[in-house]
């Protein structure tokens, strides 16, 4: 029967986190609402017991040294095509169908929902926004939001974490992934399950990712490197064997999703979604009234040495947003719990792989079309000195989805010295555009950033 020997597994520490537990399950559950109104909950009652079975047997086997009492694992499943899986901190967990249709065993399922519960008992999540400034993160549910749900395909991302910053923001970096591959093969022993499935499973995703769309779930956890070596060499130490590949029900799972109509993709989902009306709303859309023009005074706003920036004396400084925004009296409001503003300038970082800098930026640029399918480019690239720094100016326009009205988008960008992606979005309505190119320009000049 099954033997693990536990002396030579490899130990891992969580990393620093300044959130407390109850701020992970307060997230979680607050970007867990999002999700459940956005995404499509499959009510099956076989479906679900069957994720859920398998979720309860891994979070049995998670180690006493991580186990947290208050953590509330929920595992459902969601009725989208792609192959995905996600967790939020404290614990709810969702599965794709896409994923359990394109795994061969249950194995594989587990080995996706061990490495999903690792970076939920890791606290990666609030690990990750612990190393962030106000200037990427003001609240992180959106990014989380934003991160789970959009993930690649993101019509909802631009709209809960405003403009897609969210998307790349919670994406985990290589140190993360690794930790919940290890973490994630000593769950899927410790419950009787063979850590090689998880490997295997990866290559599944990574064979289906050369078809047409690519799974998001590779996006959301890059390969850190030899992910299958390093998989495989744990499993050895693990020394698993007479493993379960099922505990029973995969193949009876299999043929009921078979049955089923097809699943819709996330877009068509979250297009759904938005025809029920519970879609929030984004920018350029809701505050009523006249817009103040902007004062010919600056105030400097700061981050301890970090950021410095001057905007008009009367714009104010927006809290909630997953960036940092500035705007005047009347052109900012809530529409469906999201802040939104029509005149302003939001700055943000974006946590890209790295690349070179138009690569970046045409990145975000792609992030904001998919949750603004009336954006267009509107000019090509200059360069433009930035903060110091060599950058791109580009100017796009938008039609909001909401009011119906032509905005137009000055995107600035500029890299870190870690290679991450710095920008600043100054909006306008088109026809006032005029007046607000010069205060972009004089805000962008006044940004100094000491990295
Ligand atoms: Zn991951």
């Amino acid at each position: 029967m099954l033997a693990v020997a536990l002396a030579a597994q490899t130990v891992i520490t969580p990393p620093n986190n300044r959130y407390s537990i109850a701020e992970d399950l307060q997230l979680g559950q607050q970007a867990a609402t999002q999700v459940e109104q956005q995404l499509p909950l499959m009510r099956d009652d076989e479906v679900t017991s069957y994720v859920e079975g398998v979720g309860r047997r891994l979070v049995d086997a998670i180690p006493p040294s991580l186990q947290r009492a208050e953590f509330k694992y929920t595992f459902k499943a969601i009725n989208v095509r792609e192959i995905n899986a996600f967790a939020l901190p404290g614990g709810p967990m969702y599965v794709n169908r896409g994923m359990l249709e394109a795994a061969r065993n249950e194995g594989e399922v587990a080995g996706v929902m061990a490495h999903e519960i690792s970076h939920v008992v890791l606290r990666h999540g609030t690990a990750q926004a612990s190393k962030a400034t106000k200037y990427e993160v003001g609240s992180i549910v959106g990014a989380i939001a934003g991160a789970v749900i959009g993930g690649r395909l993101g019509t909802v991302v631009a709209e809960g974490a405003r403009f897609g910053l969210g998307a790349s923001f919670l994406r985990f970096g290589r140190e993360y992934e690794r930790q919940a591959d290890i973490e994630g093969a000593q769950i899927m022993a410790r419950a009787g399950y063979d850590p090689r499935d998880m490997a295997n499973m990866f290559q599944t995703i990574q064979k289906q990712s050369r078809g047409s769309g690519g799974p998001e779930w590779l996006s959301d956890h890059p390969d850190p490197g030899n992910r299958s070596e390093y998989i495989l060499k744990e499993a050895q130490s693990l020394r698993v064997e007479g493993a379960v590949r099922d505990t029973g029900g995969f193949e009876q799972l299999q043929m009921h999703l078979k049955r089923l109509p097809p699943a819709p993709t996330t877009e068509e989902a979250t297009r759904e979604s938005k025809a029920r009306g519970t879609r929030p709303t984004i920018s350029g859309a809701a505050p009523a009234g006249s817009v103040e023009p902007p004062s010919p005074r600056y105030t400097q706003y700061a981050e301890g040495e970090r950021f410095r920036v001057s905007v008009p004396s009367n714009w104010r400084e927006l809290p909630g947003s997953s960036a940092v925004t500035f705007a005047p009296p009347g052109a900012y409001g809530t529409v469906s719990g999201q802040s939104v503003f029509t005149h302003g300038v939001e700055l943000g970082i974006s946590r890209n792989e790295t690349h070179d800098l138009q690569t970046s930026t045409e990145e975000l640029i792609d992030s904001l079309a998919r949750g603004n399918p009336g954006l267009r480019r509107a000019s090509g690239y200059d360069a433009i000195s930035f903060a110091g720094r060599r950058g791109l100016r580009t100017l796009l326009s938008n039609r909001s989805a909401a009011s119906g009205e032509l905005e137009t988008i000055e995107l600035y960008t500029g890299q870190m010295r870690d290679g991450s992606l710095f920008y600043v979005l100054g909006v306008a309505p088109t026809d006032r555009f005029r007046d607000y190119a010069g205060v972009f320009d004089r805000i962008v000049g006044s940004l100094r950033i000491n990295d």
